[in-house]
């Protein structure tokens, strides 16, 4: 059994998949190029946004966009301390300094009061300038927008949605993507529209963004010259061959891909609600389901619960085993468990179950007799 099952989805597309990266053979044209402004076009317009700038990975999407905002030294960014590394990372790398805020234990996303919290913390502390959010769309499920979005107005901040595990989630028809200033995905292989390498994209509005974006991913380049750098940029392009995939991967994902993972979700919720606590979607939420988390009630459950699903031959991950505040690279910071209790929590007691489009409900049943026996 597979965890999230690519191969299935390989045979539903091959013909199309295999004709793409033919294509691009033939063209002899690698990087960027065709495949990749229509695949931008096709996301701008599937989100609602007025540009998509692909680039090379989720991460430097995160980072680019900071950069775009001159984002450095002196600066605050307020991200979720349970999430992927690059939420935090990204802000680090460019010299400004990440504030990991605790979630709330029901939808494993950013929680609203911990994020003002933490501004009027550092704003009393007056060493860093608060200048960005990045709430992250965890496991599917877009960040609680309706109350953050006030946040970030009332204190003057810019958002950065991290929406690399959110694309295909919505608030109340509102698309994932569309809810930052600047909105960032991943097309990691699986993630929920992934490629078969690395890729990413940011979505903007701001035709000035955009350009300068469009310029940071060449090394800052002239809009006309390759070879006239007006500022520092990254290497950070899409290359031809993975548009070719996500081209035929992004219409099953709109055409049926989507509904099926809720279906499946469906399917888990229905047998595991009175046993588990299942994950909570929260009311005009749609998520697009990155993963599927249930909460044991310990540690030793959750662990024996794992060990029991691998020996049956099923497997389960753990995402994540710790908050950023108790990864090795911000130790220096010092920063105590007692400030992230709801973190500390899901670390010990999150299980995340096989799950994507192609999971028949069968397997479902297959899974939850284990989990249930
Ligand atoms: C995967 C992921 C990223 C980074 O994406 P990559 O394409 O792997 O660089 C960033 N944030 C979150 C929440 C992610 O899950």
């Amino acid at each position: 059994m597979q965890f999230r099952d690519l191969g299935a989805q390989y045979q539903a597309l091959k013909q199309d998949i295999d004709e793409g990266i033919q294509n691009v053979i033939n063209s002899s044209a690698f990087i960027l190029g065709k495949p990749v402004t229509e695949l931008e076009g096709r996301l701008a317009d599937y989100v609602g946004r007025k540009h998509c700038v692909s680039c090379g990975n989720g991460t430097d999407a995160l980072q680019l966009a900071l950069m775009a905002w001159g984002i450095g030294h002196g600066d605050a960014v307020f991200t979720s301390d349970f999430t992927y590394f690059a939420s935090a990372g990204t802000s680090s790398i460019l010299g400004a300094a990440p504030i990991f805020v605790d979630i709330n234990l029901a939808t494993f996303n950013m929680d609203p009061d911990s994020l003002e919290a933490a501004i009027q913390r550092v704003i009393a502390k007056g060493q860093l300038t608060p200048k960005v959010i990045v709430p992250v769309d965890l496991f599917g499920q877009p960040a609680d927008y309706d109350k953050i979005l006030p946040i970030a107005k009332k204190y003057g901040l810019k958002v950065l949605e991290d929406a690399a595990q959110g694309f295909g989630g919505n608030i109340r028809g509102k698309l994932a993507g569309s809810f930052g200033d600047l909105s960032a995905t991943s097309f990691f292989p699986a993630k929920p529209l992934g490629c078969y390498g690395d890729g990413g994209a940011i979505f903007t509005d701001d035709d000035e963004i955009n350009a300068r974006l469009r310029s940071l991913r060449v090394q800052g380049k002239s809009p006309v010259d390759k070879y006239d750098n007006r500022e520092i940029g990254m290497n950070s392009r899409l290359d031809a061959i993975q548009a070719a995939v996500l081209l035929p991967k992004f219409k099953a994902f709109v055409d049926y891909e989507l509904e099926a993972v809720n279906k499946a979700a469906k399917w888990y919720t229905e047998r595991l609600k009175d046993r588990f606590v299942i994950p909570t979607v929260q009311d005009g939420f749609y998520s697009s389901w990155a993963q599927y988390t249930i909460l044991l009630d310990t540690k030793e459950e959750r662990d024996a619960i794992q060990a029991n699903l691998k020996a049956k031959g099923i497997p389960s991950m753990v995402y994540y085993p710790r908050g950023l505040h108790q990864q090795e690279a911000y130790a220096w910071m010092d920063l105590s468990d007692d400030m992230y209790p709801n973190t500390i929590e899901a670390t010990k007691r999150v299980l995340s179950l096989p799950m994507h489009p192609y999971l028949t409900e069968e397997t479902v049943d297959q899974i939850c007799r284990e989990l249930l026996a």
